[in-house]
């Protein structure tokens, strides 16, 4: 594996003559890369973020099995460090594609992270750096330094700095402190090309933003938070070390309400259904009732859509009598001024009556949103998701840009796009 930047592409003017360009550097790209380059192709991967593994090691456990993100992609990481054919490229992008299926002229750009790979970790630079960010790997919960570790399991395991806040040589405090000469402020965005003989977008997902939606007033009343918020807050490596608080004032939240379909199923927001929300509120209303004995939960749900293994986790859920499921579609919250407390109003359609629950935190199941490249190789359809019927001879989608989905399936379809990719690229 090589992941020295600047000089990673060895040989330019080979570039990866009929290798696989693969971009993004989530589950399903790394899988691709990883299954490619197993077989004996060449594979650059780049990212347009400073570290691989994407929304998966934001998680703080994943289904099914609850595992920490770390049991699977620290295996892949082993994979690729092993992989000499394998090349890295963080914080770099494709600005343009030309050519055909086997033979593509590719335009990379690489924005400049001011820390060189001799960086150790150390941590002496986040000492003596004077500015603060918001932090987001933890979505905005916490604040880092100008110069920082993306986070504790990154890969590469090296420090970046924000261009944006850093105030780079008028400073300089991290420069005088590096023992390893690994932080040079003359850096500049770069431009390189390369040939390349088949080429998958593993672009994944954001996250729906749900502030579009105003009666659920997410960013009106702080104690309103979204899902991946949640996993963030509940992941040790997260803003308060894995305790799940009340952002308002800290305090450890007793009645948590979830919103199911904050967007999706929604002709106005998302028409589709993201697949993945309801798994994903069933764990972490176990997480919360793990972590507190006296936490209580509601789950408002118009439908509950669990495949496969997740029915056994529903089984796990109906047994807590901490957690509650109502059947009905939370349409408005407001706040009890006395106490701060939201209060959700919803339709419970089996009873028919009207509810209106008392939360101390509300989390909103936000939907999946595609990633898309701007780039004109890319069709989408009337979601908005990839198109693959509509992509051209050697190009190719994986995960998450092609419709919602879980890991597992996930990682079944960047390996069978990895086997499509290799057959463009003979
Ligand atoms: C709140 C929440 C919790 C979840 N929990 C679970 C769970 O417990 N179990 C489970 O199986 N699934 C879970 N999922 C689903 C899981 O997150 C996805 O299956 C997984 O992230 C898909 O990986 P991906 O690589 O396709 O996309 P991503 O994880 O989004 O990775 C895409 C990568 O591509 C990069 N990228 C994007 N655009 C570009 C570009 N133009 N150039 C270069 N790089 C680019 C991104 O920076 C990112 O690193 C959850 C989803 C949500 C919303």
């Amino acid at each position: 594996m090589v992941i020295n930047r600047r000089n990673s592409i060895t040989d330019k003017s080979e570039g990866l003559g009929k290798g696989i360009l693969v971009i993004g550097g989530g589950i399903s790209g790394i899988t691709t890369a990883l299954e490619a380059a197993e077989v004996g192709y060449r594979v650059v991967l780049i990212e347009q973020g400073p570290y691989l593994g994407g929304k998966v090691s934001m998680m703080n456990q994943y289904f099914p099995k609850l595992c920490p993100p770390w049991c699977g992609l620290e295996i892949n990481f082993r994979r690729i460090r092993q992989n000499p054919r394998i090349q890295i490229l963080t914080s770099t992008t494709v600005t343009k594609i030309s050519g055909s299926e086997g033979n593509f002229n590719v335009t990379l750009e690489m924005k400049p992270e001011y820390v060189n790979h001799q960086c150790t970790a150390c941590g002496d630079c986040v000492e003596v750096c004077p500015v603060e960010r918001e932090n987001d790997f933890n979505l905005g919960l916490d604040k880092s330094r100008a110069i920082f570790l993306p986070h504790e399991m990154a890969f590469p395991h090296k420090y970046v700095i924000d261009e944006n806040v850093c105030l780079k040589d008028e400073c300089g405090k991290c420069l005088e402190v590096c023992k390893y000469d690994a932080i040079n402020f003359e850096q500049s965005p770069e431009v390189i090309e390369l040939k390349s003989g088949s080429i998958v977008f593993a672009t994944g997902w954001e996250l729906f933003d749900v502030s579009q939606i105003q009666e659920l007033k997410f960013g009106v009343f702080p104690d309103i938070i979204t899902n991946l918020m949640m996993e963030r807050m509940a992941s040790p490596n997260g803003p308060n070390k894995g305790k799940i608080v009340r952002p308002s004032n800290g305090e450890a939240p007793k009645n948590i309400v979830f919103v199911q379909c904050a967007g999706s199923r929604d002709e106005s927001y998302l028409p589709y259904c993201s697949g993945v929300c309801c798994s994903v509120s069933l764990k972490q209303a176990l997480y919360l009732t793990e972590k507190d004995p006296e936490a209580n939960v509601k789950i408002f749900y118009i439908d509950l859509r669990l495949m496969g293994r997740h029915e056994d986790f529903l089984n796990r859920i109906m047994d807590n009598p901490r957690i509650e499921l109502i059947k009905g579609k939370v349409g408005k919250i407001m706040e009890e001024k006395e106490t701060g407390n939201m209060i959700c109003e919803a339709e419970d359609i089996l009873s028919g009556i009207k509810i209106s629950a008392v939360a101390d935190l509300v989390i909103l199941a936000a939907g999946m949103v595609p990633n898309i490249s701007p780039l004109e190789q890319i069709s989408t359809d009337e979601s908005g998701f990839v198109s693959s019927e509509k992509l051209e001879p050697g190009i190719y989608a994986a995960g998450c840009n092609k419709n919602p989905q879980e890991v597992s399936a996930s990682l079944k379809d960047a390996t069978g796009i990895a086997l499509k990719a290799i057959q463009s690229a003979k």
